[in-house]
């Protein structure tokens, strides 16, 4: 069982449409494969019906934007009820928070490259969760840098002079909000300092008491030693441990199964969420 329970498509800042994702899920080899788009569950039907067509179980989730103190924490949601309230409104308050935050970014970014804020909308598909990438797609198409990761590593990186943060919820009432809408909360990358700051073992401590389910462990911004503390707050906590790919498509380097989750911890996740895993 090859289980990769963390991708985007096009519904964020994956590049593959949701029915194209779980093709390309079904081409490398995985029997289950988790949708968890930043903020939004609007591709879960797309990719419902491609799962049945393709022969591929779909695992239903979101990638939640959060804060601690300022610090971005993304928590997944897995199998939660798309129809609870809290939940999605907390999620539609963070896309539009993210879409005054990425026009103010765009502003400041103007002054120096030839990008607009249209030129980047032409790259965001209908609906989508807006996000850097989009920019970085925008500064691809206008030239100026060769690919998103050139671009996140310069004019986008967080310690750079056109960052801003955008309003997110608390990650520990996240947890509890994730929960109270019957889904099962993991939290993702924990250590993936790359990125920016992350949270001190004290927060997932109260994370976990709040009822998080699991770390994401195996996933390609940890360090060995990372892996390793993880694993071991991971025991101390009683949490689950899974691993991804964090796939986004064309624009991220992340290859389909490259980190993947052991079947007994998809069966714990799916034992407590609100809806099953679609099985094709
Ligand atoms: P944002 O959520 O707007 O702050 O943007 C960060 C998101 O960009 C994360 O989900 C990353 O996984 C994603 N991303 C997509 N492509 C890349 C890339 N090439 N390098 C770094 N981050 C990327
Ligand atoms: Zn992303
Ligand atoms: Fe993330
Ligand atoms: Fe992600």
């Amino acid at each position: 069982m090859r289980i990769d329970p963390h991708t985007h498509s096009a519904a964020s800042d994956g590049t593959d449409s949701p029915a194209g994702l779980v093709h390309a899920a079904a081409a490398a080899g995985l029997d289950v494969v988790g949708l968890t788009d930043h903020d939004t569950v609007r591709g879960w039907a797309e990719a419902e019906a491609a799962a049945r067509q393709a022969g591929v179980a779909l695992l239903r989730g979101a990638e939640l934007s959060c804060q601690w103190r300022g610090v971005t924490v993304h928590l997944l949601s897995y199998l939660h009820d798309p129809a609870d309230l809290t939940l999605s409104g907390e999620m539609e308050a963070a896309r539009r928070s993210r879409l005054d935050r990425a026009r103010t970014m765009v502003d400041r970014i103007s002054r120096d490259y030839p990008i607009t804020w249209a030129s980047v909308q032409a790259q965001v598909g209908a609906g989508a969760t807006v996000g850097r990438p989009h920019i970085a797609d925008a500064l691809v198409a206008a030239g100026v840098m060769p690919d998103r990761s050139t671009a996140f590593d310069t004019v986008l990186s967080v310690r750079g002079p056109y960052y801003i943060p955008y309003h997110a919820p608390d990650a520990v009432e996240a947890v509890a909000m994730v929960r109270a809408a019957g889904g099962v909360p993991v939290m993702a990358h924990p250590r993936a300092s790359v990125r920016g700051r992350v949270v001190p073992d004290a927060v997932v401590a109260q994370m976990a008491e709040a009822g998080l389910a699991g770390l994401e462990i195996d996933h390609r911004d940890h360090t060995a030693g990372a892996v390793e503390e993880l694993a071991a707050l991971a025991a101390r906590l009683g949490l689950a441990r899974t691993g991804s790919s964090d796939y986004h498509g064309a624009g991220k380097p992340n290859r389909l199964g490259e980190h993947t989750t052991a079947p007994a911890v998809l069966e714990r996740i799916e034992s407590e969420g609100f809806l099953p895993v679609v099985r094709p």
